[in-house]
């Protein structure tokens, strides 16, 4: 699927790793096109996926590292969010846009992805599939093999560069006929349709409305937190979050390193086996007071004692250890 041929086309999809986007690129390497493609990774999804689909079907890859400019989206999407935090619509076209600009320096004739139209109903009807090629600035370099002789006709088609006979005409949530592509393809192992983006998860997506809502700054490593350990909110201003395992503990430890200087406190209980919590609040009062008393009450002490919390920084907080539902923050 690689090589390179002077007289081929040159197409660079976009490339998810899911089933769609591996069809999408060997229906049009079987029109004669020559496919390479670009993921994308931010704190909400990964690109071990694609990498993986990638290699199984021979398509060069490339990893584009785009976290806080598209955290900068998912803060203030223009088309709006999904039915969890996800702004499929921006973030899609998002995606074009800055394959547009890899096509634009690098050669490349065209776009493509692997979406089908129809296939999700909000974000893949008619008016979204031409609202993102539109918003993206590249509206007449896509092409959306899979469902291609659905779509109005594209430049690309009109002009020769891929034959319209040679692309497909999929349309709704069926799996079936992918599945049927993907076997005549060869295509014999390949991810779940659905998974690989947290802003779909409604757990992950009440934690992440909770820290925009409180903390619209918030950065990349913010947003990291909250795949980690317990999140409560203690009070408009405070937040603390405790690790439920050793795992956790370390992984809470690292992600205090990457915030922002004077933004988070560790506690930890004194004497008594216990979590790591991590406070992000005010550095004194009553919201420090109750974080201390719910680390506590969390490790082995007994709700009752008084135990002596260290904060980071070298002070000690002395807190009558508090089960969380006593101590009563919203469990995020
Ligand atoms: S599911 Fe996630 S990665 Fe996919 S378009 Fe929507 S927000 Fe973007």
């Amino acid at each position: 699927m690689s090589e390179q041929n002077p007289q081929k086309p040159r197409a660079l999809g976009i490339f998810s790793g899911g089933l769609d986007s591996m069809l999408a690129s060997l229906v049009l390497s079987r029109a004669g096109v020559a496919v390479e493609a670009i993921t994308f990774e931010t704190p909400f999804f990964g690109a071990a996926r694609a990498q993986a689909s990638a290699k199984h079907i021979g398509l060069p890859l490339r990893v584009a590292q785009v976290g806080p400019v598209h955290l900068e989206i998912v803060k203030q999407p223009d088309h709006g969010y999904g039915s969890n935090m996800n702004p499929c619509i921006d973030c899609h076209a998002f995606m074009f846009k800055h394959a547009g600009q890899v096509m634009a320096t690098e050669g490349f004739d065209f776009l493509y992805s692997g979406e089908v139209l129809g296939q999700r109903p909000m974000s893949q009807n008619k008016q979204a599939l031409a609202t993102v090629a539109k918003i993206s600035g590249f509206k007449d370099f896509i092409l959306r093999p899979l469902s291609a002789r659905k779509l109005p006709i594209t430049p690309m088609e009109e002009s020769g560069l891929v034959q319209r006979e040679l692309l497909l005409d999929f349309s709704g949530r069926s799996r079936k006929p992918q599945m049927a592509l993907a076997a005549e393809l060869g295509v014999t192992d390949y991810p779940a349709p659905a998974g690989g983006c947290l802003l779909t998860e409604p757990g992950f997506s009440r934690r992440l409305k909770d820290l925009l809502e409180h903390d619209p700054s918030a950065g990349v490593a913010e947003v990291e937190l909250l795949k980690h350990g317990r999140h409560l909110r203690l009070s408009p201003v405070a937040k603390l979050v405790v690790g439920r395992k050793e795992a956790e503990n370390r992984a809470l430890e690292e992600l205090a390193g990457r915030l922002p200087p004077g933004k988070v406190l560790k506690l930890h209980a004194k004497g008594v086996p216990g979590p790591l919590g991590l406070y992000l609040g005010p550095a004194e009062g009553e919201d420090l007071m109750r974080a201390a008393a719910i680390v506590a009450g969390y490790g082995k002490a007994q709700p009752g004692d008084t135990v002596t919390v260290r904060v980071s920084g070298g002070r000690e907080l002395q807190v009558e250890a508090r089960h969380r539902r006593l101590a009563a923050p919203l469990l995020l």
